[in-house]
């Protein structure tokens, strides 16, 4: 007979965002009853490794865990796995939530950290067997299995995803052919000195990138074995373009086109939602005993002034982290300097800030040779070697290197908002994460103007920690 329960807390999810309530609820709140509700087999992990060392078989499932599972025993964590929450009831004063085995649990507080889901394309032939998604360790598994020498794939997307899974599955031995719709790599705002870096260097790993081209259709009977394609019109262009299309083939193929939140149990449970679940500065919903931590959530970014959505394992770690804290009577506000990574074969991409709102751009330093094609990226690069905030940061270089990388400041309204860097030093990023937090607080940096500004900052023989000291002074 399916239970009813009672918590305290109740943390819906499988990600990080999930696991890390769970600490802070824990360090203001040491006997509360805590329940985790995941639909996943598995025990709370980080994904950012499935585009990467699951796939080159550097990294096993295992090793991806966001904590260690000694971890829930130590803080009385209940968890229940292959169970979904699939209703939240909050009139009344005793809100209760309906679980997938017709099970209820009764809560004071809860954070849905539901994540999202992938995009699908709506093409003929979207239904074949061979087309895969890539969000859950069980999605990286079937793209492992499918991979390796003398496999043809297609990537449909040239985002993150798209081109870690392209460094990756080339580095097995895949032949891989990226297909993108915009004439651009990586998202929009992407500088273009580095969406076209980017592109030259999956060539140099040998992988066929096709810009400006959308799929069609795919293509098989049970299986897919190609993919239709057809060149995308562009104002620029004459309509004619698309008639110039054509078929990869291929052994499978890789759909990387985004993620829509998994906010459908908030919007049913009359929760404001708006591409996402609305959340305050303490990331509580519309409902003050609700909180949305994560990818599923939309809140103020206190540097950019926005509303967005941010689809990055940083910021859903620090949202858990908040998120815990106020539910456990904290009163803490968002605080975080959205920064995310993204490691495509050998090379640690790194942006901060709000990077779809900057109105210019000063550049630093220089983008690193391309080494001569290979074929193959170091593996070491690929393995999945960070596991916290502190610990990525302590993986970018310590600022011996002579080389200081590149990095592309970007600017609105004549400050610092964001940034775009490849293998800049450690101790750069903080200086320029320094200066974008400065801007944002208000704090003019100096007395200088914004053209001298731009100048201090390009002068690349100058350490940029120095330029940020003179210009906060
Ligand atoms: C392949 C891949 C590579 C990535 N690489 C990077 C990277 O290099 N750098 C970076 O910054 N970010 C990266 N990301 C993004 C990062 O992983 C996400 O931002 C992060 O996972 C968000 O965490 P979350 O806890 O909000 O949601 P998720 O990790 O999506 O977790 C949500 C969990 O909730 C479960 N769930 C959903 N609905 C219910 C329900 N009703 N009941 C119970 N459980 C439910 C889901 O199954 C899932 O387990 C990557 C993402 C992917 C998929």
């Amino acid at each position: 007979m399916a239970r009813s329960r009672q918590t305290k807390y109740l943390l819906i999810g499988g990600g990080v965002a999930a696991a890390r309530a769970v600490g802070s609820i824990r360090d203001l709140d040491r006997n509360g009853a805590i329940v985790l509700v995941t639909d996943e087999p598995r025990m709370p992990y980080d994904r950012p490794p499935l585009s990467k060392g699951i796939i080159t078989g550097d990294v096993r499932a295992r090793e991806i865990s966001s904590n260690r599972r000694f971890f829930y025993l130590k803080h009385r964590v209940r968890i229940l796995r292959r169970t979904s929450v699939t209703a939240l009831q909050l009139e009344g004063a005793e809100p209760e939530a309906t679980l997938s085995d017709g099970g209820r649990v009764r809560f004071e507080r809860a954070l849905i950290a539901t994540g999202g889901r992938p995009r699908r394309l709506r093409v003929p032939g979207a239904e074949l067997s061979g087309i895969h998604t890539l969000r859950t360790v069980a999605d990286a598994q079937s793209i492992a299995a499918e991979s390796g020498d003398g496999k043809a794939a297609v990537i449909v997307g040239g985002g993150f995803i798209g081109l870690e899974l392209a460094a990756s599955l080339s580095q097995v031995g895949t032949r891989v052919t990226l297909v993108e719709p915009r004439d651009h790599l990586w998202p929009p705002s992407t500088p273009p000195a580095l969406s076209e870096y980017l592109r030259s260097y999956l060539e140099s790993l040998g992988v066929t990138v096709h810009t400006g081209i959308a799929v069609e259709a795919f293509v098989g009977e049970e299986r897919v074995r190609a993919v239709r394609t057809e060149a995308v019109a562009r104002e620029q262009h004459a309509p004619a373009a698309r008639a110039a299309g054509g078929e990869i083939a291929c052994d499978f193929v890789c759909v990387a086109v985004g993620i829509e939140p998994n906010s459908s149990l908030a919007e049913s449970a009359g929760l404001e939602t708006d591409d996402g679940i609305l959340v305050d500065e303490k990331v509580c919903t519309s409902d003050p005993r609700i909180f949305a931590a994560g990818d599923v959530c939309r809140f103020r970014d206190p540097f950019s002034g926005a509303a967005r959505r941010v689809e990055h394992h940083e910021n859903a770690e620090y949202g858990g982290l908040l998120a815990g804290a106020n539910m456990a009577e904290a009163d803490r506000r968002y605080d975080f300097l959205p920064t995310l990574w993204s490691d495509i074969g050998a090379l640690t991409i790194d942006v901060a800030g709000d990077e779809t709102r900057y109105d210019s751009l000063v550049e630093r330093g220089r983008l690193p040779d391309i080494a001569e094609p290979s074929g193959r990226a170091p593996t070491a690069a690929t393995a999945y070697q960070t596991r916290t905030h502190q610990e990525r940061a302590k993986k970018a270089s310590d600022g011996n290197s002579a080389q200081s990388g590149w990095i592309a400041i970007g600017f609105k309204d004549g400050q610092p908002l964001c940034y775009f860097a490849l293998g800049a030093r450690r101790a750069d990023l903080s200086a320029a994460q320094l200066l974008i937090r400065n801007r944002a607080q208000g704090a003019e940096p100096g007395n200088a103007q914004t053209s001298h500004m731009r100048e201090q900052l390009a002068d690349s023989s100058r350490a940029l920690p120095e330029i940020a000291r003179e210009l906060l002074r």
